[in-house]
């Protein structure tokens, strides 16, 4: 299975809705922890980079190409 590729300001839907009822979140944070915010409430969490992507369902909008293909290990 292909890891999903996901970015800073992508749009993603997780396996589980936020409690809120709406599932979809905003990536406003990369790094060890990834930082995502509920487009509903506007409530942000930061959780680890495993468990976000254990979590991951799939990602609803890429965020618009930008600073090339720089990271890709
Ligand atoms: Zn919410």
């Amino acid at each position: 299975m292909e890891p999903i590729r996901y970015g800073l300001g992508d749009i993603v839907q997780l396996k589980k809705p936020h409690p809120c009822g709406v599932n979809e979140m905003e990536i406003i944070r990369m790094g060890m922890d990834i930082r995502i915010k509920c487009t509903g409430c506007k409530h942000s969490v930061m959780i680890p980079r495993a468990k976000f992507e254990k979590r991951l369902k799939k990602v609803l909008r890429a965020a618009a190409q930008q600073e090339g293909e720089q990271d890709e290990n």
